[in-house]
């Protein structure tokens, strides 16, 4: 076991690099925000807060169990720590720093390691004959011996600094990877996150509880009057007539957006996660909730106790999985939590799951691609109440970078592929491809610090 800190956000909101509390004074919602943003747009509401007056607060501090027999080999999702195949090299002849690959050109992607006791050699012989020191690199497997040396003036009198880095295994040797529409595919199927790593991933977009003073932005559009929307709730008062269906729309567009970068950014997601307590009085109909992703519609339907219908989930128009035993208890308060994740939809009422449905995208043209996406939910013949209503997206995995992006990228024998959470915002295998087995490290369990923050890692 061992402990490190973390230095960058690359991994937020699992993890924090050195960052400012944040308060939001119009709806008082608390977030963490890199240290060197001196504003940021509460997620929230849209305020815009002024925080260069916020003090840095530290990165975290976990610990890491080495991968070993006794903690098991690395699996998909584990967030690892590893050493970062490139080195910091700062001349001591002119000055110029750069970035530099210790991977050997020769033998594409087998690590150079350095030999440290020549280096020692080297210092005994720079003090006794004047011999500059070198920093002398092998590689692992071809056994080519090179040096560290300035890119600029090709001096060898270099500073070498060699980095840990800590990320989300992604990829395992020898598969074929690709990042598309911010969700993961390894051999042309998708990669679905486990529950747990799933409800640690998720990234709050709007919170009912934290309302705005002022109001920057409407968050709810209606179709007809039978809405009563107030601060604390949304009630929709049963439509007249039979098989009356009202719905409320969520107005904004859900994105990768994260406060934590303060970006604004476009990129529409529909992996999102609607959750509200709802008490509904109806003797039939129930509630539904839909989510619009370009010309598709999931619709999942919960009847009301006295309603004949089966609950169900539809996609496009036709149902495709529908349950006997779900319904709603008239009268009562029922959480309810619908997400859509990786091509999977799942709900759950009061914590257990009713429905669990997957399906495919095709992804083989751009239509595919995700460009608009509206979450709506209301009731069939049923007066209803909606409390706490939570609105989260799903971890973007973003189309940046050059390896796994516009192609699969196909991942070595001994190599790993990772990605950081704060997907816009990582330096990781998009960027520079793989990290080979003998530079991994151990798995992150435990944030111990700050110690509010005490959590195992999912
Ligand atoms: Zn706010
Ligand atoms: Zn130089
Ligand atoms: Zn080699």
């Amino acid at each position: 076991m061992e402990a490190f800190k973390i230095p960058t956000g690359s991994m937020a909101p699992t993890l924090l690099g050195v960052h400012k509390n944040v308060k939001c004074p119009n709806c008082n919602w608390k977030f963490k925000s890199n240290h060197n943003n001196t504003y940021v747009k509460c997620s929230n509401c849209f305020y815009k807060i002024h925080i260069s007056d916020n003090g840095n607060r530290g990165g975290s501090r976990i610990l890491v169990n080495k991968f070993s027999y006794d903690f098991g080999k690395p699996r998909r999702w584990d967030v690892a720590v590893f050493k970062y195949p490139f080195v910091d090299v700062a001349c001591m002849s002119c000055g110029f720093s750069s970035s530099q690959s210790m991977m050997c050109e020769k033998c594409t992607n087998s690590p150079k390691i350095e030999n440290f006791l020549k280096s020692k050699v080297n210092e005994y012989f720079k003090r006794s004959f004047g011999i500059n020191q070198y920093h002398k690199v092998v590689c692992k497997s071809c056994k080519t011996v090179g040096a560290i040396f300035c890119e600029q003036c090709g001096s060898t009198n270099v500073h070498v600094v060699r980095k840990n880095y800590i990320k989300r295994l992604i990829g395992l040797p020898e598969e074929k990877l690709q990042v598309v529409n911010g969700d993961i595919y390894i051999d042309d199927k998708i990669a679905r996150k486990p529950e747990k790593v799933q409800d640690s991933l998720w990234v709050p977009v709007f919170d009912s509880n934290y309302t705005a003073k002022q109001e920057i932005i409407e968050n709810w559009e209606v179709q007809d009057g039978n809405w009563d929307i107030s601060k604390e709730q949304l009630h929709l008062i049963k439509p007249d007539g039979i098989e009356q269906k009202s719905y409320i729309t969520f107005k904004r567009n859900i994105t990768d957006n994260s406060a934590y970068n303060n970006e604004i950014t476009d990129v529409v997601s529909a992996d999102v996660m609607l959750a509200f307590n709802v008490i509904a009085t109806g003797n039939s109909g129930g509630i539904s909730i839909l989510l619009e992703e370009n010309e598709k519609v999931y619709e999942v339907f919960v009847r009301s106790r006295g309603e004949k219908k089966e609950s169900y989930v539809k996609i496009s128009g036709s149902i495709v999985t529908s349950n006997a035993d779900a319904f709603i208890e008239s009268g009562r308060v029922c959480r309810v939590e619908f997400s859509n994740a990786d091509n999977e939809i799942i709900l759950k009422l009061n914590d257990s799951v009713v429905f669990s449905h997957t399906y495919d995208t095709d992804l083989s043209s751009l239509n595919g691609y995700t460009k608009s996406s509206k979450l709506k939910f209301g009731g069939i013949n049923t007066d209803a109440i909606f409390k706490n209503i939570l609105i989260s997206r799903d971890v973007y995995y973003s189309e940046t970078g050059e390896w796994g992006i516009y192609n699969p990228v196909e991942i070595g024998e001994k190599q790993y592929f990772f990605l950081g959470d704060n997907s816009r915002n990582s330096n990781d295998s998009r960027y520079w491809k793989f990290v080979p087995e003998s530079n991994m490290v151990g798995r992150a369990f435990m944030v111990f610090w700050p110690l509010r923050t005490i959590k195992i890692i999912k």
